[in-house]
């Protein structure tokens, strides 16, 4: 017998169809002697709506408003998937975020899970009853409902897998596993059998949607192991036990499985990145702490940052980027601070994209960014910014021309996939 942990996305619970298809998933791996606690996400969809709501309520608002609006989608789920479960013959019951309680910091609409207490949790289970955990939830000490952040049903699934040491946490997603690339750009992109906590972190990080980036950090940090598979399977796949899906693994483990690993492992495009521009900001010591101090303060990630050479005058400009959603909320903060910074015009594109390759294979080879600037200058594209790790580079391009440059660099680092493959 195991603990495992399934979780299932908003395309896999879009539909009482669909539900029903949940339901027979989580039935066969508790009839297989599975201890089995479901987490899930709100219908597809479901969240922007709520979301477009709180921007028409009130275009500045209240995050621990907000929350209490989109943290509703994953109620509806997680009752309709217990009930579905009892029409089934399962023993169920859901557990929302307040009951358990998974406790979170009160950055609201980011927050950070705390503790879950998973005393009463693991009592239900241990009688047989499947729990169903609402994704995305959490409540602070006093009492208010908080959000983790977008796509952040992930990192509940991950986090109550390591309150209850799972054995495992699945990843029920529309796609079947990791790819090179979003398959939907390049149709030659290759599932990988297994990826790296630091390459997943990195890639979840520059804009792959498979999982949210905090759920990987947590994972590696817990030691928790996470497989990605697709919840669109017939009654007689085989089951998840025999690895169909993506794992993510540790460094370690890989070397003893993959001796051959690619130099990139993967390509990733963001377009929920918008770039910010101050101009003729003073060149002297303090003046970027001016800068990013408010929006760091105001729970804004900033990314990629460049400060050009410095002009004449003791001025430079400085570039970065900042999530597209919290745009509108950097701008207004930096304008009110223009005479404290001392800025001249702050300028602003939304029509960014950011392109990243991942690989840990880069680690020890040199070379990779070369050729990604070769094959994109080669087809014209212009680079406004760039940032690297270890493991990644990134560029800043032009929205337009995302997948385009993709496509240039699945080509370029001999990923596609061939015809037998
Ligand atoms: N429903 C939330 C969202 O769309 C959380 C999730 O699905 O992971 O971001
Ligand atoms: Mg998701």
């Amino acid at each position: 017998m195991a603990r495992i942990v399934m979780k299932f996305g908003g395309t896999s619970m879009a539909g009482s169809e669909r539900i029903r298809r949940v339901a027979n998933i989580v039935r066969r791996q508790q009839a297989a002697g599975h201890e089995v606690a479901v987490v899930v996400s709100a219908m597809a969809g479901e969240t922007d709506r709520l979301v477009n709501f709180c921007r028409e309520a009130n275009p500045l608002y209240d995050p621990a408003e907000y929350d209490v609006v989109v943290a509703s989608g994953e109620q509806v789920t997680s009752g309709l998937l217990a009930l579905t479960l009892q029409a089934l013959g399962c023993q169920a019951r859901s557990w929302l975020g307040w009951q358990l309680p998974i406790r979170t910091d009160d950055a609201h609409a980011k927050a950070r899970i705390g503790e879950i207490d998973s005393d009463a949790l693991l009592a239900s289970m241990a009688k047989g009853e499947i729990a169903v955990i609402p994704g995305f939830q959490g409540v602070t000490d006093d009492n208010r409902i908080t959000t983790l952040g977008r796509g952040g049903s992930d990192t509940s699934a991950v986090a109550v897998a390591a309150a209850i040491g799972a054995d495992r946490c699945d990843i029920y997603t529309d796609v079947d596993g990791v790819y090179t690339t979003d398959p939907r750009i390049v149709a030659k992109a290759r599932k990988l059998k297994y990826v790296t906590y630091e390459e997943m972190l990195e890639l979840a990080s520059v804009g792959s949607k498979v999982l949210q980036t905090r759920s990987v950090s947590l994972a590696m940090k817990e030691g928790v192991r996470v497989q990605v598979l697709s919840s669109f399977i017939d009654d007689d796949a085989t089951p998840a036990d025999e690895i169909p899906g993506t794992m993510i693994v540790s460094d370690e483990e890989l070397e003893g499985i993959d001796m051959e690993r690619q130099l990139i492992t993967g390509i990733a495009a963001d377009k929920n990145e918008a770039k910010v521009i101050l101009t003729r900001v003073p060149d002297r010591p303090g003046a970027v702490a001016t800068i990013f101090g408010p929006l760091a303060a105001a729970n804004i990630n900033v990314d990629m940052i460049i400060q050009n050479v410095g002009r004449d005058k003791g001025e430079t400009d400085v570039t970065f980027t900042v999530p597209s959603a919290d745009l509108l909320r950097a701008q207004t903060l930096l304008e009110a601070q223009k005479e404290a910074i001392g800025f001249n015009r702050i300028i602003t594109d939304g029509k960014v994209a950011k392109i990243s390759v991942v690989g840990v294979g880069m680690k020890s080879h040199a070379g990779v960014a070369a050729t990604m600037f070769r094959a994109l200058a080669d087809r014209g594209i212009n680079i406004q910014a760039i940032s690297t790790s270890e493991i990644k580079v990134s560029v800043l391009i032009d929205e337009d021309e995302t997948e385009l440059a993709v496509r240039v660099l699945h080509t370029a680092y001999d990923m596609d996939a061939t015809e037998a493959a």
